[in-house]
């Protein structure tokens, strides 16, 4: 790696930075909040999110105020909802001890949801601290700078990885560094044909010179994602819908609201699993509305019936089942599938579900 890398990156990076609103300044809340959000989420679905968050939750003040709920609620859409409890209960914990941010990236390794990337981003973008931040942009970029054939899941690769990434970083400019190492692989350095004749790394990137960019980094083979068909029941009373909770320890969906589902097509085979999963005994109507749904491992493919259940749709109100108005939704923590039917099936007509497709483009906002 020439000494000169560091520079041209930097000035490569004052060129070509993209406006996001996260970078408007340094302050360690929003940048903070912005490094979870985009821990699984792209940059471009990030942003308008990331904007209705900190309106709704301006400081750590007013997030660790919050209820559980209604932050949930503000990252309905976002999935992986454990990110939003972690990132509440990190700012109730410092707001507990009354002191101000944790200036270092070991420091910030305590706090819950945050690990190595995002502590080393935090430290370096608000602190300065000299601390490589490897997500899988720069992964990419390092990998191809040193033709590395090693996988860098392993921890001896990850290392050699991280070495290369402190070379590339300016100690004037830890934060810009990091994010332009970055920026360089969302833009440039892509997965698929990378636009190395633009790249201010191309006279250092052993990959690029062998012209074999495409073959970097390692890949695992990733399984295929497994197609489930679903269907989501849709009981109504009196103008409210029935609806369940996850539990709080869902990995994916904790403490979100959705309505009932089984997987399979529609029939007495759903209608049992519906029982087991819920209890009662339910009988599926007529079909409201389709969609399709696609997550980490799964491609769903959800079908939203008409539902009753043997009790006269009476179930108890209390932590883990509830009837809510259709209208109201926006306000409730709901994943992605069940707003998608509900605002199909308000489009398609259902009477069941008016007022939820207002609900539904609101909460997608
Ligand atoms: S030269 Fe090409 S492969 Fe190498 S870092 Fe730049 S964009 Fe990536």
């Amino acid at each position: 790696m020439k000494s000169s890398a560091p520079g041209r990156l930097l000035a490569w990076f004052d060129r070509q930075r993209r406006d996001l609103p996260w970078r408007r300044d340094r302050d360690p809340y929003r940048v903070w909040v912005s490094e979870i959000m985009l821990q699984q989420t792209r940059v471009e679905t990030a942003g308008p999110f990331f904007e209705r968050f900190i309106a709704r939750f301006p400081d750590r003040a007013s997030l660790a105020a919050a209820d559980d709920d209604e932050v949930l609620a503000a990252w309905s859409g976002l999935g992986y909802y454990r990110r939003a409890r972690q990132l509440l209960a990190a700012a109730r914990q410092l707001e507990a001890q009354g002191q101000g941010w944790p200036t270092t990236a070991a420091a910030w390794r305590g706090l819950p949801g945050v690990g190595p990337y995002t502590a080393a981003a935090v430290a370096s973008i608000v602190f300065g601290e000299v601390e490589p931040a490897l997500d899988g942009n720069a992964v990419r970029v390092l990998s191809r700078l040193a033709a590395e054939p090693g996988d860098p899941a392993r921890a001896a690769i990850r290392r050699r990885l991280r070495e290369i990434a402190r070379q590339l970083l300016d100690p004037q400019r830890p934060g810009d560094g990091n994010q332009a190492l970055m920026e360089l692989g969302a833009t440039l350095c892509r997965p698929r044909r990378p636009r190395c004749e633009l790249c201010p790394l191309v006279g250092d990137c052993r990959a690029a010179d062998a012209g074999e960019a495409e073959s970097y980094p390692f890949r695992r083979k990733a399984p295929a994602a497994r197609r489930q068909l679903r269907v989501v029941a849709l009981v109504s009373h009196r103008g409210r819908l029935l609806m369940f909770r996850r539990a709080s320890d869902d990995a994916q969906l904790a403490g979100l609201w959705e309505l009932p589902w089984a997987e399979g097509q529609p029939g007495e085979k759903t209608e049992g699993e519906l029982g087991q999963r819920y209890g009662g005994r339910w009988r599926l109507g007529g079909r409201l509305a389709r969609a399709r749904h696609a997550i980490t491992d799964r491609r769903i493919e959800a079908e939203l019936w008409g539902a009753s259940r043997d009790d006269g749709d009476c179930v108890a109100e209390g932590p883990e089942a509830g009837w809510h108005e259709p209208d109201r939704l926006a306000g409730l923590p709901t994943g992605s599938l069940d707003r998608k039917l509900l605002r199909a099936a308000a489009d398609n007509g259902a009477e069941e579900t008016r007022g939820a497709a207002p609900a539904a483009r609101r909460a997608r906002r």
